[in-house]
């Protein structure tokens, strides 16, 4: 009965998927047994178990309950000879390709689909897409460096992603350096390093992250060079990342490190303001899906990319941060609240503009003198600008709205809140304003 559903499903997923994908990741999986409210399928790897669970899995449980079956949960379970007998060398499993690889846990939110492009990673993400098309092999290794929180494991994962959805038969091996040298040392200990070497020398695609890790480990950087070599005598294909350039990484022998720069060497430079404004948007939209009745006003996210100019990961650590705030305590999320919940961080990345800088630089812009801005005159000419420098104090110093307000000649903080809504409005209708803010804050940052 179980099986005769299953069958049932597999010509639906057949039609509703195609061909490739049904053969690639459904054909693979059989049902073990549908008890117990979980249904239980057997996978060749641990990778198609992942795929299909993330992929496919709520439609495939959907269809198990339409057929009657009372489950609410998939299991997959990884049937392979590496599980079945851990002890034997590994000449069985080269014959096998389907064997589980001895690597890290791939997060599933790092795909291509989710790395935001800008001009500092555009070349290392180009890169990580034509080793991910396989093909020719044309640089190897790839080496993508740069420094913490950048995206270099987030581009290592969505290389091991695709090139297993487009080539589901290669086998892709993603590790740490340090992991790397805790399985070399276990084989050294348990006297294995004939399996050890096989693993190592029989995957298409080898990416070690975190390589400075070796550096100074001198058994293991052998051990990494001999295996280095060996796959790329075989044409396969070698992805490494590090937080420096080959050269510049210390205690690491002279011969790697020229071996290192044989391929193609890409760094991924420190994002800028468009870059991370993209990524919060980015992640905000899918905070967003899960959190639908939270409010965001328009200005929070170019607030923090003007303020947040450090990694990537602090960027998404004070987006969820305002979000659980936000959902917690049912606030909308707006730029005071923003400079409340995340005071800590905003501190810690402080950029040194002063409301002085920003007066000059406005009044400049706008051939006004600075007292112009501190004086009562109300003359929408002088008003305006006086606005924007208001706004910019706002976005760019973290004085509170009182103290801005004193600055400007002794105004109240409510004329301050005024200034920053109102440019806030000008800035999506009037395309000269919001150039002006703009090019001031560019100058103002520069
Ligand atoms: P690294 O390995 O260089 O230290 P990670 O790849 O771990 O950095 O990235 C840190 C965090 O920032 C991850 O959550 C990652 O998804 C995110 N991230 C970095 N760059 C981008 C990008 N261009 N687009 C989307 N997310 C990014
Ligand atoms: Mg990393």
């Amino acid at each position: 009965m179980e099986q005769e559903c299953w069958g049932r499903i597999r010509s639906e997923l057949l039609s509703s998927l195609g061909k490739d994908a049904f053969t690639n990741w459904i054909d693979p999986m059989e049902l073990l047994e549908a008890g117990g409210r979980v249904a239980q399928f057997s996978v060749p790897t641990s990778f198609i178990g992942n795929w299909v669970s993330r992929n496919y899995g709520e439609s495939i449980l959907g269809m198990l309950q339409a057929e009657g079956l009372k489950v609410d949960r998939l299991d997959f379970r990884t049937v392979s000879a590496a599980k079945a007998a851990p002890d034997v060398t590994r000449t069985e499993a080269k014959a096998a390709p389907v064997v589980d690889l001895p690597g890290s846990p791939l997060d599933s939110r790092f795909t291509f689909d989710s790395f935001v492009v800008g001009k500092p990673n555009e070349l290392a993400h180009a890169a990580a897409r034509r080793v991910a098309e396989g093909g020719q092999v044309t640089f190897n290794p790839l080496f993508l460096y740069g420094g913490v929180g950048l995206g270099k494991t987030h581009l290592m994962h969505a290389i091991a992603w695709e090139t297993q959805a487009i080539r589901p038969e290669a086998r892709v091996l993603y590790l740490s350096a340090e992991q790397f040298m805790y399985r070399f040392v276990q084989a050294l200990r348990f006297k294995d390093m004939h399996s050890f070497k096989e693993q190592f020398r029989s995957v298409d695609v080898l990416m070690v992250d975190d390589v400075q890790f070796i550096a100074g480990k001198n058994s293991t950087q052998d051990e990494f060079f001999h295996t280095f070599n060996a796959l790329v005598d075989q044409g396969k294909q070698i992805v490494i990342s590090a937080d420096r350039a080959p050269g510049e990484i210390e205690g690491l022998e002279e011969r790697i490190k020229s071996r290192l720069q044989w391929g193609l060497v890409v760094d991924l430079h420190p994002t800028d303001y468009e870059l991370r404004l993209g990524i919060l948007q980015s992640k905000a939209e899918t905070q967003l899906k899960t959190m639908p009745d939270v409010q965001m006003d328009a200005g929070v996210l170019e607030f923090l990319a003007h303020r947040i100019s450090s990694n990537v990961r602090v960027l998404e650590g004070a987006l969820t941060r305002l979000f659980a705030f936000a959902s917690l305590v049912g606030r909308e999320i707006n730029l005071d609240m923003t400079q409340e919940c995340l005071a800590d961080i905003l501190r810690a990345s402080e950029r040194k503009v002063t409301v002085e800088e920003i007066m000059r630089q406005v009044a400049d812009h706008y051939h006004l003198r600075m007292s112009d801005l501190l004086s009562p005159r109300r003359a929408r000419s002088v008003a305006r600008p006086r606005q924007v420098a208001m706004f910019l104090s706002k976005m760019l110093t973290s004085k509170s709205l009182p103290d801005i307000g004193r600055r400007f000649g002794g105004r109240d903080h409510t004329t301050v809140i005024h200034a920053v809504k109102k440019v806030e409005e000008l800035k999506m209708t009037d395309s000269q304003i919001a150039e002006d803010v703009e090019l001031l804050r560019r100058m103002l940052e520069a």
